[in-house]
């Protein structure tokens, strides 16, 4: 009798134990093969008054973790309305936007403020610096709210200013510096948290064609040979062909998505 029921004990938790373990593995396998950006029939709508703007109309895409993709459209098409919901900045007023398998329409401010602090780096056309304030605290920035002791902070924005081929510049005051460099500037505030999507509106609109090559160069570096997720929204076709793959919008809705580039393997072959 006594036996028995140590077996049936014994079996209780044998079932209990693999179900546990098999919970365990389709959770985290889920996660591992969740695509970072995953949007299911996206709309966004504003109502300024009694005017209703369908700024994004039932978009469905598909981005992985590495990619470099553009973003094109004309003005208006809902590029920057997209970037915003993808940066966390927005949420959808309808449909799914799921970040690394997270359903970020259902997050509250604060959770969409860890995410991008945690996640994302922006760049956008007006570099958006700090005036009056050095390089290096400008990319210093984003480690406020890190907990990590001022000097660690130094340290990781200077890196970061290095990566962007600043180094020498930490001091210099924005107005001291090019418009190419104002960019590099913001790029490094973007990285100095080391993101896995780095989001860029327009990062060229506001440089010279020498300058916007330079900046082009430092993206296409950072997706190469750092794996960093790069999604760019662009209105030049020669910044654009940096990317790997061109998105082009219009009216909220995707007009067609295409791979101009292979995708870089993740065993270059030595030739
Ligand atoms: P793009 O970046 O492609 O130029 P946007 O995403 O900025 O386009 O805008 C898409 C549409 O949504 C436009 O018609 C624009 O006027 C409208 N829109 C964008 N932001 C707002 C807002 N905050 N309030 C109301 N309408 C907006
Ligand atoms: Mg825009």
């Amino acid at each position: 009798m006594l036996s028995e029921l140590r077996t049936a004990n014994a079996e209780l938790w044998i079932v209990v134990f693999s179900s546990v373990l098999r919970f365990t593995f389709h959770a985290s396998r889920e996660l591992l093969m969740a695509s970072l950006i995953e949007c299911e029939d996206v709309w966004k709508i504003y109502r300024v008054g009694d005017v209703e703007v369908q700024a994004l109309r039932g978009l469905s895409l598909t981005i992985e973790q590495g990619e470099f993709v553009a973003i094109m459209g004309s003005s208006g098409s809902g590029k920057s309305t997209l970037m915003n919901m993808l940066g966390c900045l927005d949420q959808p007023t309808r449909g799914h936007y799921r970040l690394n398998g997270v359903e970020v329409g259902g997050l509250k401010p604060d959770q969409l403020a860890e995410i991008r602090n945690r996640q994302i780096g922006f760049v956008f056309q007006s570099f958006n610096l700090i005036p009056r304030t050095s390089a290096l605290e400008n990319a210093q920035l984003p480690l406020f709210y890190r907990g990590i002791s001022l000097k660690e902070q130094r340290a990781q924005a200077a890196a970061a200013l290095g990566r962007v081929g600043l180094h020498g510049r930490e001091d210099h005051y924005p107005t001291q510096l090019s418009g190419g460099q104002q960019q590099r500037v913001a790029i490094a505030r973007a990285l100095v948290t080391s993101p896995s999507l780095l989001l860029a509106d327009e990062p060229t609109g506001n440089l010279d064609t020498q300058s916007s090559r330079e900046i082009m160069a430092i993206l296409e570096a950072l997706n190469r040979d750092e794996g960093i997720t790069i999604i760019l929204v662009t209105h030049e076709v020669d910044v654009a062909a940096y990317a790997a793959r061109e998105i082009v919008i219009k009216d909220g809705q995707i007009l067609s998505d295409r791979q101009t580039k292979a995708r870089p393997t993740s065993s270059p072959v030595e030739g």
